[in-house]
């Protein structure tokens, strides 16, 4: 079973992954908890060279594409399918989709090739479920402010690309509404936990 979260800045996605993965462990399923970008070495250079520039050296948005893409392609090939072909539930921090909404709608190229893009870089897997974590960009961007972490480069970005990301992702999902789970970010941690667990244990049980 592959698992993915995705929301804005500050959704809360890894609180929530861990407690998922916690959860499932204590059932005795093997988890394999991941990210993107950055789960496997090439991906922590390749993070590192999207994420850890300044805004004057920052790749262009097509360059950042396709090191996402770049990415992706080698943390599904080494991680990911291995992983699955086992038997694990995968559980990824962020996928396809957040390439949809941040590199498609956020930094505006065409959607259907940054889609394709995706399509060719993961051979075509998709995941079973998407945990859609929805938040207003605002409330999002001021937790992640109170966390101190990556503060210059969010800032960089004005309010309405976060915008445009959210409604990307919020489209996705009411485009897919069997693949998606939905849900509220302002909810309380255990609520969304709950949330999470029952659906995934649907399909477990499927
Ligand atoms: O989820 P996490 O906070 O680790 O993501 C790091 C950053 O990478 C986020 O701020 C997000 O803006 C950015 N990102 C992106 N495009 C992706 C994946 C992540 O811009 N495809």
């Amino acid at each position: 079973l592959f698992v993915v979260f995705e929301g804005g800045e500050g959704a809360g996605k890894s609180t929530q992954l861990a407690v998922l993965a916690e959860r499932l462990r204590a059932q005795g399923r093997d988890v394999v908890v991941t990210r993107e970008p950055g789960a496997t070495p090439v991906g922590e250079r390749i993070r590192s060279l999207v994420l850890d520039t300044g805004t004057d050296e920052a790749p262009s948005p097509r360059a950042e594409a396709l090191l996402y893409a770049a990415d992706r392609a080698h943390h599904v090939a080494t991680v990911v399918r291995p992983a699955l072909v086992r038997g694990a539930v995968v559980i990824s921090d962020r996928y396809v989709d957040s390439s949809l909404a941040y590199q498609g709608a956020g930094r505006t190229l065409p959607v259907d090739e940054v889609s394709w893009l995706s399509s060719w870089a993961t051979g075509g897997l998709k995941p079973d479920l998407v945990v859609l974590l929805d938040v207003e960009p605002r409330t999002g961007l001021s937790r992640v402010e109170t966390r101190n972490e990556g503060a210059d480069r969010l800032e960089a970005e004005s309010l309405t690309f976060h915008e445009r990301v959210r409604y990307a992702f919020l489209d996705l999902a009411a485009g897919d509404p069997k693949r998606y789970l939905v849900l509220d970010a302002s909810r309380p941690v255990d609520e969304i936990a709950d949330a999470v667990a029952r659906r995934v244990g649907e399909l477990l049980a499927d």
